[in-house]
């Protein structure tokens, strides 16, 4: 192979792009990495097995970090007790016995124009068999003038055997990831040897969008990240690369969107206002500007004949449910069916209750299917979906089933949207009378999202977010109790009980010693509460592992108030709405994410009585403790999923995305917030002046969105 920048520049747009349309540029970024001398086959499988297949990948391989090690210094210059470098001649080496079993020292005297000094290796006996006196070497130690001159060795390298010396001893040092079959000593060599190539790795962004963010070629990046001359440099090149990548899933996202947009009809849902109107006479309060503004965002984008896609997020009580109905209302006025996918049947049958109470108004009664009508009944629910009587329908997983076919879908609601699997959401959105059509789809989350992750995880969909709970709520003060304050605590929640409110117990385990954890269980909490801290009250017990009659009968006592304490699992998370409710008591807090943590105090200070929330941990992890201080510290779910993702990192939630690469190898999101925004920005830029990334300098940057999102090959075309 020659010598890339000549023969193998970018490669042209005409004959050789398209017969590799997935391939972008220079024709050896994806050549073996035996094309570099000194790597064999051995080496090269090597590579292949930590995901290295080619030179491109070796490229693409960064340093983890870097050793700032310093320039070669005299001999007679060094201090004891230093880490320096210096450039030396050996003189003799032998291996000295030691007293120690298994214990070698090879020791070897060296020297430099200045003076001499010994080098002293521990455990690398075979030194003394390889290095030859007149050698010259490059040795990184620890230095040591007291009671002889001597540098004990970190790093050195033979100098003369290749044209880069001090790889591994002078300046910033690269650390690559890797394994004990490839060292990362190996790497280095590796990627030294690749050095011209990266000084002509193919570009990717078009210059006029390099000088407008001010970003370098993409091959000054890699030679930055992998050759720096000083530690500022690899960040900026770092950053250069997280744009780049950022901005192909940005881009790849927008076009998704524009995709689902234009090659799909849905049904036009224009409202009359008629059954809408109702439905908002009927309610027992006004809408909140928030919810009047996101209502009003819904109503536009379904009255078009474009599937809607959006995201409405809200924390647990914001009020998404009537904006959910106010959409469904419009949906009938227009002469079509209205479905409420949720996940649990719990939440079924709440939904259906209160959507029965806002819909009843306007003559409007939704039906419920879920596994758990029986079947005569429920085929004549199904009957009724089927022929259009019925207008609004809520269920579970249920409504998935074969059997379920509507006769006018219009819109789909999926709430607690996160819990459905991608195909799910689709599946039935698809489910629409006219052929090719879809229903517009409003998914529904309280589990807010940072916006950077919803640009990325939900870059083709649209957020409309509710923030802040609705007027009329009262405040929830969480406390962190150590298990010192324990009967302290005990004694305000029998105080609260004493006038009358309720009080949750949540623990991570539904018995003791479950999976092997070491943490309070439901089961046991049950008992010792009922005989102890609270024997002077009714004490109930719901958990995941208890029959469905029993679980929702004792969720159902608690709400009407024949119980006083509900010692649970997570199952209350969703699905349990009792205004009585004033205290949480919260066990082995840590465990939990704080996402749910927060949807969990959600269901106290729900009426007009101030809610507490109560955390017992004794963390040992830094990460737990970070996320109860944060709980303690806001109420504001907006927040908390900023600092959740600080201290989490992005990794799982790239995965709810509906299409396109599950994760990032370069950004991370949680310190590419500002880098994220500006990909956004300028995606947005490029798609305005160029729809199809047809222009010639823009080639190279459609090669990386279509290699991407490889199952959406047309996803660029008109
Ligand atoms: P979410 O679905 O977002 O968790 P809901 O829609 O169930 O929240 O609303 C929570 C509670 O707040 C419900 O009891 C609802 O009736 C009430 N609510 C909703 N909007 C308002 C409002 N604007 N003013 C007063 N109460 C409201
Ligand atoms: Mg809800």
């Amino acid at each position: 192979m020659s010598v890339p920048g000549d023969a193998f520049g970018v490669a042209p747009v005409g004959a050789d792009a398209a017969a590799q349309p997935h391939r972008p540029g220079a024709r050896w970024w994806h050549a073996p990495l035996t094309e570099l001398p000194g790597v064999g086959t051995a080496t090269a499988d090597r590579a292949a097995a930590i995901g290295i297949g080619d030179l491109g990948a070796l490229l693409e391989h960064l340093p983890s970090r870097y050793l700032a090690y310093d320039s070669a210094r005299p001999v007679a210059g060094l201090t004891d007790g230093e880490e320096a470098t210096v450039r030396v001649v050996l003189e003799s080496i032998r291996v000295i016995p030691t007293r120690r079993r298994g214990l070698k020292i090879v020791r070897a005297k060296v020297h430099d124009a200045t003076g001499s000094i010994s080098a002293v290796w521990f455990n690398q006996a075979y030194l003394a068999g390889v290095l030859e006196p007149g050698d010259e070497l490059m040795i990184r130690g620890q230095v040591r003038l007291r009671p002889d001159r001597q540098i004990t060795v970190k790093a050195h390298e033979v100098l003369g055997a290749s044209s880069s010396e001090g790889i591994h001893t002078e300046g910033m040092v690269p650390v690559y990831p890797a394994t004990e079959a490839l060292p990362a000593r190996r790497l280095r060599e590796m990627v030294d040897a690749a050095r011209p190539y990266a000084a002509s790795a193919p570009e990717v962004l078009p210059s006029w969008m390099r000088a407008r963010v001010k970003v370098g070629t993409r091959a000054d990046a890699l030679a930055a990240l992998h050759f720096p001359r000083n530690a500022r440099e690899p960040r900026s090149a770092r950053r250069r690369l997280a744009f780049e990548e950022l901005l192909v899933l940005q881009l790849g996202l927008i076009a998704v969107r524009r995709h689902e947009e234009t090659a799909r009809r849905a049904p036009a849902l224009r409202g009359t206002g008629e059954i809408s109107g109702a439905v908002r006479a009927a309610l027992p309060f006004t809408l909140t500007r928030e919810q009047e503004r996101v209502a009003r965002e819904v109503s536009r984008d379904i009255a078009r004949d474009q599937p809607m896609r959006r995201l409405l997020q809200g924390e647990v009580g914001a009020g998404k449910t009537v904006v959910a109905a106010l959409a469904c209302a419009q949906a009938v006025e227009a002469g079509a069916q209205a479905a409420i996918l949720v996940p649990t049947e719990t939440l079924a049958e709440q939904h259906l209750r209160t959507l029965d109470a806002m819909l009843a108004p306007a003559g409007i009664q939704p039906v419920l299917i879920t596994g758990n009508v029986p079947k005569a009944e429920r085929e004549r629910r199904e009957m009724a979906v089927a022929t259009g009587t019925a207008q609004v329908v809520v269920g579970t997983q249920a409504l998935l089933m074969g059997s379920v076919t509507f006769h006018r879908l219009g819109l789909v609601v999926v709430d607690e949207q996160h819990r459905f699997g991608v195909e799910q959401r689709q599946a039935l959105a698809d489910q629409s009378v006219d052929d090719g059509a879809s229903a517009h789809l409003l998914y529904m989350t309280a589990t807010p999202i940072p916006r950077t992750l919803a640009l990325t995880a939900y870059g083709d969909l649209r957020v409309s977010s509710i923030r802040g709970r609705p007027p009329g709520r009262s405040d929830i003060a969480t406390r962190w109790v150590r298990d010192a304050e324990r009967e302290m605590a005990y004694d305000d929640v029998r105080a609260e009980l004493r006038r009358g409110r309720q009080a949750y117990v949540i623990c991570p385990l539904v018995e003791d010693g479950e999976s092997g954890i070491r943490a309070r269980s439901a089961t046991a909490e049950f008992a010792r509460l009922r005989d102890g801290a609270f024997s002077d009250f009714r004490v109930g017990l719901a958990h995941g592992a208890m029959k469905p009659d029993e679980r929702r009968a004792a969720m159902a006592a608690f709400a009407a108030g024949e119980t006083d304490v509900l010692v649970a699992t997570t199952v209350v998370e969703v699905g349990i709405d009792v205004p009585n409710a004033t205290v949480m008591l919260i066990e082995d807090a840590d465990r939990f994410g704080l996402a749910q943590l927060h949807q969990l105090r959600g269901r106290v200070g729900r009426g007009e009585f101030p809610g507490q929330c109560l955390v017992f941990a004794e963390p040992t992890a830094e990460e737990g403790m970070r996320r109860l201080e944060a709980l303690v510290q806001t109420n504001d779910g907006f927040r908390l999923a900023d600092i959740d993702l600080d201290i989490r990192g992005e990794g799982s939630i790239m995965g709810l995305r509906q299409s396109g690469p599950t994760d990032l190898r370069f950004a991370r999101l949680s310190r590419d917030r500002r880098t994220l925004a500006q990909a956004r920005q300028v995606a947005r830029a490029t798609l305005r002046r160029d729809p199809h990334l047809a222009d010639p300098e823009h080639t190279l940057l459609a090669h990386a969105v279509r290699r991407a999102f490889p199952d959406m090959p047309r996803l660029l075309d008109a």
